[in-house]
């Protein structure tokens, strides 16, 4: 089955709700209005800018999504969204487990696997960030570590879902740092990923799960990443803040 590339900008905490529509407007302009064939293309502005920037996008074709929510529908949890409010946005992705929120925030794989089943409930489609430290590569330890996070943060999934689910793999050390993964090591890291979903889910699930790269991609690395036969997009933070920029690799040429 042919997969096709999922190429997302997280906005972080950055933008106003002017900068955000500023931004996706400048996005759409550049890419002559609509998303280009071949690869879905998808902008998770803080909550602050979903509507305004909904309104930028909408009959596009580019999505938009959230980058956390809280997994539950409704109740005494003060500051937190919920998943049926970015349904109600028209957010069709969500953001969970992202290095940020772990190791800022102290999130958990248990509260994690909790958003990726609620995110299934409400409608919406999980982006799973794993992704090891420095540390733990130095050590040889990438891949156990991201397999912990993936058996836990997938637990109790059927393989219906995990069918559907976005996986990002990103390399804590090359989040924001302008250090990128080696096309050849991000290719191994995605294969180990996907001989691991195949072990668990069967080969026919895992060759369709999307698994995108994130960790410093810029115009002048994406091609050379998408080229991977394992990369199927990519996760992109501070490139994603400019137009131009982000234009770019959405347009990145695959061989
Ligand atoms: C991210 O935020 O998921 C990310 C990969 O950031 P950056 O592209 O800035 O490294």
């Amino acid at each position: 089955m042919t997969r096709t590339p999922l190429i997302a900008a997280n906005w972080k905490m950055h933008k106003t709700v002017a900068e955000a529509v500023q931004t996706a407007r400048g996005l759409l302009e550049r890419l002559g209005g609509r998303a280009p064939d071949g690869r879905t293309v998808l902008i998770c502005p803080p909550f602050t800018a979903i509507m305004a920037v909904r309104e930028v996008l909408a009959d596009t074709g580019i999505l938009w999504g959230a980058q956390n929510m809280y997994p539950r529908p409704k109740g005494a949890f003060t500051g937190e969204i919920s998943p049926p409010m970015l349904a109600d946005l028209g957010c069709t992705h969500v953001i969970v487990g992202h290095s940020e929120r772990r190791h800022i925030f102290g999130e958990g794989n248990q509260l994690i696997n909790e958003k990726v089943r609620a995110a299934f409930e409400f409608g919406l489609v999980p982006i799973l960030a794993v992704g090891e430290k420095l540390e733990h590569r130095q050590a040889g330890l990438e891949e156990a570590v991201v397999e912990e996070q993936l058996a836990k943060g997938l637990m109790g999934l059927s393989a219906e879902q995990v069918r559907r689910l976005v996986i990002a793999y990103e390399p804590v050390w090359a989040i924001g740092t302008g250090e990128t993964a080696s096309p050849d090591d991000a290719q191994a890291m995605h294969a180990f990923i996907r001989r691991w979903l195949s072990a668990r889910y069967g080969e026919e699930t895992a060759q369709e799960v999307i698994i995108q790269y994130g960790g410093s991609v810029k115009p002048n690395n994406v091609d050379d990443l998408m080229a991977q036969p394992d990369i199927d997009g990519a996760l992109v933070g501070g490139a994603s803040l400019d137009a131009d920029q982000f234009a770019r690799i959405v347009q990145f040429q695959a061989p």
